[in-house]
């Protein structure tokens, strides 16, 4: 499927010439397979403002560039961003941008005695996977699927007596059962009390009456990573614990009711957000709304009261308030969302009534 990614460097050597700079070094591997399709653990790509793009990575990956982006000249060595630069030098480059976040200060020190002169390039890529093409959002709509049957496969499991690990590691196994490449990230069960904690590592603790627990978690598949979070009810629960689960369920409709193109990221925040402080639970909200999803787990647009920019159409986010009562316990509910014209496209249908298992 070379097509997207030959489409994603034309972009990004479009932009080359923007940062004062004749080609890009690629070197944060997530951006390399961004623009190549190839998953590899080491490799850079090497994009001239004018030219084919060449990638390199060492031996082991060589018979999957061959596969994967056939289109691509490779060069096979392990020193992947010492290789390019010195081929940049050589094909006449003068200024060669380079992925400043990415390269330590001593990798920095051996590139510029191979390379021309070092240009910072800053988040140029990270910015151009913000927003989707149909093919990963494809992808990310398989991941949330596998996540949602995961969670329709793990309920029989929820019951008192079962400990947390047991749910979080039924959960990853079952994922990976239907497909996942793997689980997107360490899948957080917390129950009762430990529900005020918003990462909670899932430990012995045995689901008991009354409890109310949060199962944050996703799949990852062809890459793309899904994340979604429900708060379910063991037994009967306390009015209180129905109050706060409603109260978070209604601000999380409040900011999916936000998403739409153009809207600013801290819009949508609040949007959240002020039903929680409304209710007195502003301090009970310690973190941001949702973050984007996509080849990383957490990427961007961020959606925080503090958090500047803009949404636009094809934008995969999450939305995920919560509501952490110290000692007490916790509700969370999450999904991830595509922005569109016409509204928001939910890629996790699990349902959000409250369930009592
Ligand atoms: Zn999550
Ligand atoms: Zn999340």
């Amino acid at each position: 499927m070379p097509e997207p990614h030959i489409h994603r460097r034309a972009r990004l050597a479009a932009l080359v010439a923007d940062h004062a700079a004749d080609a890009a070094l690629v070197t944060r591997l997530v951006n390399v397979r961004y623009l190549t399709g190839l998953d590899s653990s080491n490799a850079a790509l090497l994009v001239p403002a004018d030219g084919p793009a060449v990638l390199c990575t060492d031996a082991r990956y060589a018979g999957m560039v061959r596969d994967i982006c056939p289109e691509l000249e490779c060069v096979v060595e392990r020193a992947t961003a010492i290789a390019l630069a010195e081929r940049a030098a050589h094909d006449g480059v003068r200024r060669l941008a380079f992925e400043s976040h990415d390269v330590t200060v001593e990798a920095h020190d051996r590139l510029a005695e191979a390379a021309p002169a070092l240009v910072p390039f800053g988040h140029v890529v990270e910015e151009l996977r913000r927003v989707k093409d149909e093919e990963e959002i494809a992808l990310l709509r398989t991941a949330c699927a596998i996540t949602d049957r995961a969670f329709d496969a793990a309920l029989p499991l929820l019951r008192p007596g079962v400990t947390e690990r047991e749910i979080a590691t039924a959960l990853e196994r079952v994922m990976v059962d239907l497909g996942a490449d793997k689980p997107a990230f360490d899948s957080i069960v917390a129950s009762g009390p430990n529900g005020a904690v918003p990462h909670h590592h899932p430990g012995d603790r045995a689901l008991a009456p009354g409890d109310l627990v949060t199962m944050d978690f996703g799949a990852r598949y062809g890459g793309y990573h899904a994340d979604m979070t429900r708060t379910v009810a063991v037994g009967r629960i306390a009015d209180w614990q129905r109050d706060l689960y409603d109260l978070v369920w209604r601000a999380q409709r409040a900011g999916v009711d936000a998403l739409w193109p153009e809207a600013e990221t801290k819009v949508v925040d609040a949007a959240a957000r002020d039903v929680i402080a409304d209710a007195g639970h502003g301090d009970d909200f310690p973190h941001g709304l949702g973050h984007g999803v996509g080849l990383e787990i957490h990427e961007a647009p961020l959606m925080g009261y503090d958090k500047t920019g803009k949404l636009e159409g094809r934008v995969p986010v999450t939305v995920e308030p919560g509501v952490y009562l110290d000692g007490r316990g916790g509700v969370r509910i999450e999904d991830t969302l595509v922005v569109r014209r016409d509204g928001p496209e939910l890629l996790t249908q699990t349902s959000k009534e409250l369930l009592v298992v």
